[in-house]
């Protein structure tokens, strides 16, 4: 029998599902709490919710729908969660301690079909889309293996996958995650990041509060293209366009990821247009030190370039960080882990 994964179901839906059973309204608020406030392993723990209903649970529903199937720990504490789904395809979540701050970079997808060329996930090609609930289960899982020594903070959309080509799954996903009688996230605590889906860029915008991060790397269209061939259907044009009409809340920024990629991107000419095309729009920019592996097409760029980079854009008033590396060792490099065990 095909058992009902419940953390695909919103509350109302929860609620509806549980009405369609016999059972009173307010068991969904039950089941949604031991589900997500309490990180529960097993429908045996849930002692209020009467033995018979239990008993149902047990035989109809599935609790967890990943399997957690290794985990690697590097020694800044960052760790990556590989999990495999029903179907064997394998995804990974990444936590990131850094107090107060503890945040779960999170799947959205079995590999991408955008096949950006510095991406390990780009190359290993597209699988399928992940459900709300394979989204969903990665924060309780990995905050289930953090309790009671650490309680996730912050969730980002930046593991494998495109979130915005996955669009319906990604919105539903949030809504569980940010629900009060549940894990309750604030918008302010959770960031999407895009390599540049505009139509669902702007959806977005009216969907959800979210943080918004731009994958950019590159500032003119022929470098952007040659790296990432989104470019070609969303340039460069459309998309700081698509920017400077998004309805950033007050007091939120977006956020333009930058990869540094030795000699290709990162010299003073690419970080004046970077500042040109960045006029107008309410912008942060995260430098980020490409991490390397096996066989990858492309190194990072110096410290010192990066430093200059950075220089650059600061002398202009944009406010630019450079990312710390974290998890060395672990392969910290998105898509990775799957590639090692996968
Ligand atoms: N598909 C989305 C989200 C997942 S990728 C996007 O592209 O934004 C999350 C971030 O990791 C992106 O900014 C991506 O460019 C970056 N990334 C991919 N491979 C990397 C690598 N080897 N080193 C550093 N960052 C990488
Ligand atoms: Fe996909 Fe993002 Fe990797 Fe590009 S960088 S291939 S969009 S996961």
């Amino acid at each position: 029998m095909n058992r009902t994964a419940l953390k695909n179901y919103s509350l109302p839906e929860l609620e509806a599902w549980v009405e369609s059973r016999g059972e009173r309204r307010f068991r969904a608020r039950q089941l949604f709490r031991h589900l997500y406030a309490r990180q529960a392993s097993s429908w045996a723990q849930c002692s209020d919710l009467g033995k018979a209903f239990r008993a149902e649970l047990e035989t109809e529903t599935r609790l967890d729908v990943l399997e957690l199937v290794a985990t690697d720990t590097a020694v800044d504490g960052t760790t990556k969660y590989l999990f495999a789904l029903s179907d064997g395809h394998t995804i990974e979540a990444v936590y990131i301690p850094d107090p107060p701050r503890h945040t779960l970079c999170l799947s959205s997808q079995a590999g991408c079909a955008l096949g950006c060329r510095f991406c390990l996930t780009g190359t290993l090609g597209f699988k399928r889309n992940l459900d709300a609930g394979e989204i969903v289960d990665q924060v309780c899982q990995v905050q289930r293996q953090l309790n009671p020594v650490a309680r996730l903070t912050n969730l980002v959309l930046m593991g494998m996958g495109e979130p915005l080509a996955n669009y319906d799954a990604v919105i539903r996903a949030l809504a569980i995650l940010q629900d009060p009688n549940g894990l309750a996230f604030s918008h302010r605590r959770i960031t999407l990041s895009t390599a540049g889906l505009v139509p669902q860029m702007q959806k977005l915008g009216q969907d959800s509060p979210v943080n918004l991060a731009i994958s950019l790397h590159a500032a003119d269209d022929a470098i952007r293209t040659d790296l990432m061939p989104i470019n070609r259907t969303y340039p460069l044009q459309t998309l700081m366009a698509a920017c400077r009409q998004y309805p950033t809340p007050p007091r939120k920024r977006i956020t333009f990821e930058y990869l540094m990629l030795d000699g290709v991107n990162d010299g003073p000419g690419q970080a004046r247009k970077l500042i040109k095309i960045l006029h107008g729009v309410r912008a942060k920019v995260n430098l980020i030190p490409f991490n390397e592996y096996p066989g990858a097409p492309f190194a990072s760029s110096p410290q010192d370039r990066i430093a200059d980079f950075q220089e650059t854009l600061l002398k202009a008033h944009i406010t630019a960080t450079v990312r710390q590396s974290r998890g060395a060792g672990v392969g910290a490099a998105c898509g990775q882990l799957v590639a090692q065990y996968g």
